[in-house]
């Protein structure tokens, strides 16, 4: 049975030509970047072409972007370094975050480093700028905004440039967990102003385990792991090599191809979503798919069931790969915390259905059927 795979935001698949560059630095770079030699400075220019095409992709300068192991590690590194060294002493913040940024902001909350400041939601998952604008002029504190580029549960999306604007106006640092849309949108960090934001290989078709921050060179911050100088001091370990070739590739490929994927995602989800709304009745969509949400997710909550209750498994056991909220990290299907801060109390049973330009509407009709029969429609 071949399998369809509709659960992109929870990681995608190595594109072939991101592998052909691993394998190729697999065979090649051996060298540690680090060592003087011509093995070490062929692994060192490497990475260095990798920074940047990295940095070309978003408009930053070289030495703004870090290599890390991905979106977790970028996005404690941006909040935990901004409490530490840069005096941040408030964060605002939604309580739709990954939980890579909320248990960092737990942790920092717990250490009674900082205070945490949530703002309120409207139904599709939106922000109100009035209410971050209050927030901001209501005290002196020094303050950081996070905020994600797009949910990557319901696909919301945060206007950057407003966002940053009002931070900017304000005097606040501002990061955005921005992985669920590095690549999928245009960033410029030149125009939009970010103290910080992430980006993660595995979620646009570049290997697992590697990701990026960038740092505005406006921040001074100290080392997030000690014990060498790779990446300006910053971060000591020997790089992985391999994974950040194949980042540079994935995104600079998802950027070259930007608009024409997006039309073909795009129009395989509003083909999935025409056709829920045609075949079934009752169902809520979440989020603003139709408005201010990514192009490649669709969260649909069915009636409360038995049935809808084994949908997640009914789906996998016919072929059908998607996820109930985000892909859990203990890998239990333990409800979602963005459905219950946006719907609270709902027994409604979500499906969270995610595109890439692999998928097509062949699969999304084969889906539909699928549904209707493990929902006996
Ligand atoms: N932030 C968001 C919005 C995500 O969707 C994810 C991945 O699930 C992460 C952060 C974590 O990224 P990584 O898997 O690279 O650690």
């Amino acid at each position: 049975m071949t399998r369809i795979f509709l659960d992109n935001a929870a990681t995608t698949q190595l594109s072939s030509e991101v592998k052909q560059a691993m394998l190729h630095a697999m065979e090649d770079l051996y060298g540690n970047p680090s060592s003087i030699h011509n093995e070490g400075r062929r692994a060192r220019a490497a990475i260095e072409q990798a920074r940047k095409t990295v940095a070309t992709a978003i408009g930053a300068s070289i030495g703004e972007i870090f290599f890390t192991s991905g979106g977790t590690e970028s996005n404690n590194m941006a909040l935990k370094c901004a409490v530490r060294d840069l005096g941040v002493r408030r964060i605002i913040s939604t309580k739709v975050e990954h939980h890579c940024v909320l248990h960092s902001l737990d942790a920092l909350q717990r250490d009674e480093q900082v205070e945490v400041e949530f703002l309120s939601l409207d139904a599709k998952g939106h922000i109100s700028t009035e209410e971050l604008q209050e927030k901001l002029q209501s005290t002196d504190t020094p303050t950081l905004v996070t905020l994600m580029h797009a949910n990557n549960e319901v696909g919301t999306l945060l206007d950057l440039e407003a966002v940053s604007a009002i931070c900017a106006e304000h005097g606040a640092y501002f990061h955005s967990d921005t992985v669920q849309t590095i690549g999928y949108y245009p960033l410029d960090v030149s125009k939009t102003k970010l103290s910080f934001c992430s980006g993660s290989g595995h979620k646009l078709h570049g290997p697992k385990g590697v990701g990026f921050i960038y740092i505005n060179s406006d921040n001074l911050i100290k080392p997030y792991v000690d014990g060498g100088a790779q990446e300006r001091n910053m971060r000591a370990g020997t790089e992985n090599i391999y994974g950040i070739i194949g980042l540079a590739k994935a995104l600079s490929s998802m950027m070259e191809q930007r608009e024409v994927l997006e039309q073909q995602v795009r129009a395989v989800r509003d083909y999935m979503l025409e056709q829920l709304q045609a075949h079934f009745k009752d169902i809520m969509i979440n989020g603003d798919p139709t408005g201010q949400g990514h192009y490649k997710l669709l969260s649909v909550s069915f009636p409360a069931s038995p049935k809808a209750d084994l949908l997640l498994l009914n789906l996998d056991i016919a072929g059908v790969s998607v996820s109930g909220g985000s892909a859990c990290s203990s890998g239990a299907d333990a409800g979602s915390h963005v459905m219950d801060a946006l719907y609270p109390g709902s027994p409604r049973k979500t499906i969270r259905f995610s595109f890439s330009h692999h998928n097509t509407k062949e699969e999304v009709d084969s889906v539909i059927e699928k549904l209707r029969s493990a929902l006996s429609v």
